[in-house]
Order: C-alpha cells, then structure tokens, then sequence
C-alpha cells in the first residue's frame, strides 16, 4: 500500500490500514521535511507563542511503515501502478497495490499575483514554517492586515490582536464567516472582532498591495488604502492534486469519490482529507470538507474500504467543526450552508455564550455551539435525526 500526504489524513489512514490488520509493505510519501503535525495550533496558540514546537506534533502510533519524507509525489501512473517520487536520493518510481491520496490542500493567493504578492511582508498560512515565520513576523509589532475573514484570516486577526498589534480585517462579504456560518451569526462573529478592537472592513474587496519591495498597505477597490507593514492572505485554499493531472483520476476542485472514498477513474485508489470530493450520503451531494475531524474520520473509513473492496462501507458522518477565536470557542455540528432560517434555542448571544440551530423545511440541519463545550454534544441526535426545527433544547 501506499500513501500519498504523510499528515494528518495520511497519518490516519496509515495507522487504520495496520489495526485492520494489514501486514503487508507500507510506503508512506509525504513533501514536508517535518513529522506529521497538526494544523489547527498554527493560527492559535502556535501563533500567539503559547505552545513550543514539540507541543504540535501529532501522537502516532508504530506504524511499521517506509516513510519517505521530503519526498513529493510528481506523476501518477495507473496502468503501471506507481507514483514517481523526486525525494532527497533522487527520482524513484513507487509501486502498489492500493493507494490513498491524502494530499490537502494548499493556500491561494491574490488573484493575479503569484508568489504572496512578490513582496516581502505577505504571508500565507499553511504549514509549521509558515506559522513560526509568521510568529517572528509579528515580534516586530507591524500593523497587520488580514485579508480574508475566514476561519483562518478571523483566528489570525484575534491571535494578532491578543498580542497587542493593530489589525484591519477585510472581506468582500458583508460578515466574517458569512458563506460558513450565515449573515446573522456572521454578524456575530464580527462584532466580536470590534469589540476587540479589530478595524473591519467588510462588503469590499482587495485591489492589490501597495508597496516597493516591502509591503505597505492594502489596496481597496473602493479606493482606500488599509496601511499595512504586515498582510496575512487568509483566501482559502486549492486542493494539491498537480501530480495527479494526466492521470485518470476525475479532478474537479479535488478527488472526486464515491459514498466508499474510491477515486472515481481508478482501480484500488482511496482518497481522504482536504484533497478529497467524496458523494456524502445524508446531504446527497459531493463535498469537499476542510476540518481537522473529518481529515482523521475519513482516512480511517477509505483505509477501511481499501481493504473490505466490494464489500467497503459508504462514508457518511454528522461533520463537525471548530474554531477559537478570542475568549470565544465556537463549534459546529452539521452543515449550516444547508438551512434558510437560524434561530439561538439556548443561552444568550449577547454574552456569547448560546446554542444557534440552522433549519431548512421544518428540519435541524446543523447546530452552532458558543462557549457551551458541554451542552454541544447532547444536540449530536438532533442533527443526526435531522429533528424537528427548531429543536427543543435536550436534557
Ligand atoms: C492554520 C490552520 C488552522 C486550522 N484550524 C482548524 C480548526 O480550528 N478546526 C478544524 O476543524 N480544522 C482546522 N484546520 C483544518 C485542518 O487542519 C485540516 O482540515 C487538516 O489539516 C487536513 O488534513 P489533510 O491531511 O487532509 O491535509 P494537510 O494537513 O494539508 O496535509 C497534506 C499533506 O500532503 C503533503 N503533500 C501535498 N502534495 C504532495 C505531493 N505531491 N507529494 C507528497 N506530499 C504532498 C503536504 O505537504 C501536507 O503535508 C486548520 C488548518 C490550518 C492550515
């Protein structure tokens, strides 16, 4: 077997395959010279400088396993069955049998300029590196603008501001967090951001950056200029399939997969993580998910039908998420993009401190959880059953 991406997917994928019972060769390819990590610190206590380095490695189990790190998979090809690997001895061709692709995803950039920019000060947040050059960045105290009210672009603006830094945060949406979580909890999350004292500059978009080698301000299209030492792209990101173009492998804004996590196009090739597309059963439609839970729950489930083939189970898990953002945990359970109509059935938005349902046709489709980590799980059936909406509030 082989694995393509030895983070967090790949990593899960890899430790199911052996306590399936897989015994046989295990060759793991992975493009960062780092042991497998995880990403959600990078933009939080990473970041702020509260966790050292050791404290974001990931727990990995013996895996028994042929690790080739700093090794990035160039070519796939099908027929032959192998991945062409330029690693740190060279090009190797890497046979199997069967093959998970968890490869993830990869930052963009701003539209029409490559490379963060071309400008020194531009930053993109993806990997270990990209955090600690980020954290020393930010020892210098430059004010920073922070495109793209995201997850990550709202988790950098709130570590930047817990360090003391000014911050203007811009997105050309009306809220932060709007195409997650809805414009009135977006409207939330966004007064949180000011209440920290966060500038935010919302319903605009980004022209360009200003600056002459060095970054110096953020470029407006209504023609104002955010002044900025510092700029932080939070722009989502793009799935890392390259290696896989002129492969058989169906690409459309990732691996396409079945309800199994078989890659359609190819034989005995699972995909799991950010990289993959899978047909999700409840919701009826292809996904793409970006969340640390989902990462390590699908690699275990293709890992799995790697191994049962015909007989491999369809994928289908209630999705979770979180994010931290300031005093504030927010958690999500389910798929708000799914609702029409959001309603606060516990607790009292004011101290952000309450439980939102997201309803479509008289159904709970997801439920958004604010400082209530204990009261979050008791809603699990609510979004599983799809219940009535909106949901009475469980025992
Ligand atoms: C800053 C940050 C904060 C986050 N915070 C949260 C959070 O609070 N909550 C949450 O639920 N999720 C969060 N996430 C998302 C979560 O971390 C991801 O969903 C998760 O990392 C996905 O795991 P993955 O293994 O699919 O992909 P990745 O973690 O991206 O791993 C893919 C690996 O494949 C390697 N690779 C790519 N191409 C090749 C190639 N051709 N050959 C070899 N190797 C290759 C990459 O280098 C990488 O190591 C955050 C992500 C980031 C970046």
């Amino acid at each position: 077997m082989a694995v393509v991406g030895a983070s967090l997917a790949g990593t899960r994928a890899a430790e199911a395959l052996r306590r399936e019972g897989f015994d046989g060769r295990l060759t793991a390819i992975g493009e960062e010279v780092h042991r497998p990590y995880q990403r959600p610190p990078l933009s939080k206590q990473f970041l702020a400088g509260d966790w050292d380095r050791s404290r974001v490695d990931l727990r990995v189990r013996d895996l028994d396993a042929d690790v080739r790190l700093g090794t990035v998979a160039e070519q796939l090809d099908l027929q032959a069955r192998e991945v062409a690997v330029r690693g740190p001895d060279g090009h190797e061709r890497i046979g199997f049998d069967g093959l998970i692709i968890a490869t993830g995803c990869q930052p963009r950039s701003l539209r029409g300029e490559p490379d963060r920019g071309g400008m020194v000060g531009v930053h993109t947040l993806r990997t270990v590196d990209d955090s600690l050059a980020l954290r020393v960045a930010l020892d210098a105290n430059p004010t920073v603008g922070v495109v793209g009210a995201g997850f990550i672009g709202s988790e950098v603006a709130s570590t930047c501001r817990r360090r003391g830094l000014e911050v203007t945060l811009i997105d050309p949406l009306s809220a932060p967090l709007e195409r997650a979580l809805g414009r009135r909890m977006g409207d939330v999350v966004g007064k949180l951001h000011i209440d920290h004292g966060v500038r935010l500059r919302t319903g605009v978009s980004v022209r360009g950056l200003v600056g002459n080698g060095h970054v110096e301000g953020i470029r407006l299209d209504d023609g104002s200029l955010v002044p900025a030492d510092l700029v932080v792209l939070g722009l989502g990101v793009t799935p890392a399939v390259k290696w896989l173009e002129g492969s058989a492998v169906h690409l459309d804004d990732g691996v396409v997969c079945d309800a199994r996590c078989f890659v359609e196009g190819a034989t005995n090739v699972v995909a799991a993580g950010d990289v993959a597309r899978w047909f999700h059963p409840s919701s009826g439609r292809h996904l793409r998910v970006e969340h640390f839970d989902n990462a390590g729950a699908q690699a275990a489930a293709a890992a799995r039908a790697l191994l049962a083939g015909k007989d491999a189970q369809p994928y289908d898990p209630v999705l979770s998420f979180w994010s931290d953002q300031y005093e504030v945990k927010l958690q999500l359970l389910g798929m708000p993009e799914l609702g029409d109509s959001v309603e606060v059935v516990e607790g009292d938005v004011s101290q952000l401190r309450f439980i939102a349902a997201y309803g479509r046709e008289g159904r709970t489709v997801a439920i958004l959880a604010s400082n209530q980590m204990s009261r979050l799980h008791s809603y699990r059936t609510v979004v599983e059953k799809r219940l009535a909406f909106p949901p009475k509030a469980p025992a």
